[in-house]
């Protein structure tokens, strides 16, 4: 068979248009050197930052493009042609990275998600508690099961699913729990396994921001019944689409190779209820060539997000992410704030941030509505199945309970969120302009009424 003819010189050229669409962060006005102006540049003074590229993303080397090249060349495209091929390779290496005897790759998140979800056994009738705060993702793994996403309400300071929330949420129908380590740090996982095991309950890690990061020595995903991770373009080991799911069980692996292979187990008999999430050849070859570099592109974002956080705990009104003890590393997807307006004369987060832009730091307001207030809810309450099988006494009390005030506070003021798979790889000049340029709105807090 003969490739497609894709010189290397044509194919450099698109991928790093893509990553340069995808990366400006500020820095869009011709102004000079960096200035020691106290105006604020929205106000027509003189930006932090200005025309200075951040490091791109998604990550490509010439490793990277051999895999593909190879791949390609090779007519395995299809994970089930080799039981040596770059999804089998992928997996073997993905696991001894993370400390565990197995892993099983999928085509996203998402996927690996349902894929535990109905390895576990969950579905019509079961009720599994999760965060609002969220990918789509999560709840969507639920539902695909048929099973009842109840949500609880998060922490205000660690963006993450509290447990206390959680405990009052279980019912004789909760079957699971999946903490979701948001920004790639991990949950209150001591208290997690600690009310998993006094209900009996499964723990799903969803660690698909999480990729490296450690709690108590060990890696996130690793710790609970299981752990998923995604491999989409924008997160820390990419592959356009991709995912993977970890466990120390590996009976429950096997149970997910045959569910993510539409029911068809490796013996070749087809046993289950499954969909087809393989992962596809090529998608391996892109994780291989990122995996040899990506520890040393994780240590580094650690080292510049604690930069950063030991100087941005000085500047009031934006306090960086809370850690719960046991905290090692972070995979540092995210690197986000809490932002108190109090601080800044009342004036809204909008404001500081597009005041932030336009001294060339780009911080977003991330997830601008929590999941409970998403129009699903209403989707399956009038759904037949799901009237048959919870019935419309509990579904009404479901959508009564569905509110979750701190989730509503962090979505609509105080989330600060810089988006640090590739900014994070920056030097620290680049640590300093994202320093420099808080420090000047905070100092000049007056003018942002002006804004
Ligand atoms: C990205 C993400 C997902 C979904 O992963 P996909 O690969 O996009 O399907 C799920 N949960 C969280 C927390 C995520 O960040």
């Amino acid at each position: 068979m003969k490739p497609k003819n894709v010189t290397r010189r044509s194919f450099v050229g698109t991928v790093s248009a893509g990553a340069v669409g995808t990366i400006t962060l500020g820095g869009m006005q011709a102004f000079g050197a960096s200035g020691t102006s106290n105006k604020l540049a929205i106000l027509g003074g003189e930006a932090v930052r200005a025309n200075k590229p951040w490091p791109g993303w998604p990550y490509v080397d010439k490793k990277v493009l051999e895999e593909i090249e190879k791949t390609t060349q090779s007519g395995i495209w299809c994970r089930i042609q080799s039981a040596t091929g770059t999804v089998a390779t992928f997996e073997k290496e993905y696991a001894k990275m993370m400390g565990v005897p197995r892993c099983i790759a999928v085509g996203s998140g998402t996927q690996a998600l349902h894929t535990s979800v109905e390895a576990l056994g969950l579905g019509p009738g079961d009720e599994v508690i999760t965060s609002p705060y969220t990918d789509p993702g999560t709840i969507s793994a639920i539902l695909s099961a048929r099973a009842l996403p109840v949500l609880g309400d998060i922490d205000r300071y660690s963006f993450q699913l509290d447990p206390d929330d959680v405990e009052r949420r279980i019912t004789k129908n909760t079957k699971a729990i999946i903490p979701v380590h948001m920004m790639g740090q991990p949950a209150d996982l001591d208290r997690f396994l600690q009310i998993a095991k006094k209900h009996n309950l499964f723990l799903i890690e969803d660690a698909c921001q999480a990729h490296f990061a450690k709690f108590r020595g060990k890696m996130l995903g690793s710790i609970g019944d299981v752990g998923c991770f995604s491999h989409q373009t924008s997160k820390v080991v990419s592959c356009g689409e991709g995912g993977s799911i970890i466990s120390n069980n590996e009976e429950l692996l096997e149970q997910c190779y045959t569910v993510q292979n539409h029911g068809t187990s490796k013996q070749g008999r087809t046993e289950t209820i499954g969909p087809k999430y393989r992962m596809n050849e090529f998608e391996g070859a892109i994780l291989l060539g990122q995996l040899p570099t990506a520890l040393e592109r994780h240590v580094l974002r650690n080292k510049n997000a604690n930069y950063l956080s030991s100087k941005i705990k000085d500047i009031p009104g934006v306090t960086p992410q809370k850690l719960y003890d046991g905290t090692e590393e972070g995979s540092f997807y995210l690197y986000t704030m809490n932002y108190n307006k109090e601080v800044y004369n009342g004036i809204p987060r909008e404001k500081y941030l597009k005041a932030l832009s336009a001294e060339g730091i780009n911080v977003s307001p991330y997830i601008t509505n929590g999941l409970h207030k998403e129009p699903w809810v209403e989707n399956i309450m009038n759904r037949k199945e799901y009237k048959y099988m919870y019935g419309e006494d509990r579904l009404k009390q479901y959508k009564e309970e569905m509110a979750c005030p701190v989730c509503d506070l962090i979505c609509d003021e105080e989330m600060l969120m810089l988006w640090a798979s590739g900014p994070l790889l920056g030097t620290q000049q680049d640590m300093d302009d994202i320093i420099n340029a808080m420090t000047k709105l905070y100092e000049n807090r007056d003018q942002l009424k002006s804004v």
